[in-house]
């Protein structure tokens, strides 16, 4: 393990609708990149700045290898220098250029080496057109994407990434992820990921863990996370669900007790006498990826399903239900 969290607490002082967090424990694998997803205000910042050394806890520790992580009643400069935590409050020094602003972070690296490196992050964030202009002469956005292109300058050892792409358009957030993911795995960095966006940790993450309330409900692999949630407060968090109940279902299906089933999980095409639930469709509308259609049950149940072709509204149709 890379990262040791045991069982820390932490609360802000004036702080009286936030209890602040507690008991929050986790593991992170060299290697690893653990998202972490909750509602606003949940907690998941404080977390990564608990982590990051930036907070006097008020109990429990934090390892990073075997080094304990000191918060700043302790600590000159505060936030761990092996670790890097990447937020929406970025820095950039304001009358150096944009390349100035990378060959700032590689300090001990030949010339050679600095330009190549700066160059790809350039490139990569597409800031190439800009290298020589002062970052006091661009707009947030671009101020943005130099702050990032510092942070992943030298990738450290441990990256805390706090929804920091929330600013940038879809396709180069897209692109910065890919390069951030393949980085992470060739140099062994380990992540956390806070997003309240639940889809792109479910591209990103081999691990989730859920912040509720300042506690982490439930953490393990992506997927067991999403098809196995423990209550559906935290389903609902990662995404659409349903609650089946035995009468939902048809004959041929032995559900004895009340099932959960994401909606990819619903697949349709059966006959009726082949299929595992009959949907009585009520509504069906594309959102731009798939047909999303709200049916009944026989039990008079709602369902959402995912399906690849428009379903007529009031017509009967068979699924499949992958458990
Ligand atoms: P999240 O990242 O899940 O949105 P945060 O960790 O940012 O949640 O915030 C959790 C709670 O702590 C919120 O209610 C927020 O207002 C409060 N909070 C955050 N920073 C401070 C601070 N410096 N002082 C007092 N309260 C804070």
């Amino acid at each position: 393990m890379i990262l040791q969290v045991n069982n820390i607490a932490f609360n802000y002082t004036n702080q009286t609708y936030f209890k602040g967090i507690r008991n929050v424990s986790l593991q992170l694998g060299s290697g690893e990149v653990l998202g972490m997803v909750g509602k606003s205000g949940s907690g998941k910042t404080t977390i990564l700045k608990c982590i990051y050394g930036l907070e006097d806890l008020q109990s429990g520790e934090i390892f990073l290898e075997h080094e304990k992580v000191l918060g700043p009643a302790f600590n000159l400069i505060p936030g761990h220098e092996d670790m890097k935590l990447v937020s929406q409050d970025f820095y950039v020094l304001e009358n150096h250029t944009v390349e100035e602003n990378i060959f700032d972070k590689l300090i001990g690296y030949t010339n050679e080496d600095k330009q190549k490196r700066a160059a790809k992050l350039l490139k990569l964030l597409e800031l190439d057109f800009l290298k020589h202009t002062r970052a006091k002469h661009l707009s947030s956005g671009q101020k943005q994407r130099v702050a990032i292109a510092r942070a992943l300058a030298i990738i450290p050892k441990v990256l805390l990434l706090d929804e920091p792409f929330s600013n940038l358009d879809k396709l180069l957030s897209e692109k910065v992820f890919a390069f951030i993911i393949a980085e992470v795995k060739k140099n062994n960095t380990s992540v956390i990921l806070v997003s309240h966006a639940a889809e792109e940790v479910l591209k990103y993450a081999d691990t989730i863990a859920i912040v509720d309330k300042g506690q982490i409900s439930q953490t393990g692999k992506k997927w067991d996370v999403y098809y196995k949630p423990k209550n559906s407060r935290l389903a609902g968090l990662l995404g659409d669900f349903n609650i089946l109940h035995p009468q939902d279902f048809e004959k041929k299906f032995k559900a004895k007790t009340k099932l959960f089933l994401r909606p990819d999980k619903l697949k349709l095409g059966s006959s009726k006498n082949q299929a595992d639930i009959m949907l009585h469709v009520l509504n069906c509308t594309y959102n731009g990826k798939c047909f999303e259609i709200l049916g009944e049950t026989k039990n008079g149940n709602s369902v959402i399903g995912y399906v690849n072709k428009a379903l007529q509204a009031g017509k009967e149709f068979g699924f499949s239900a992958e458990v």
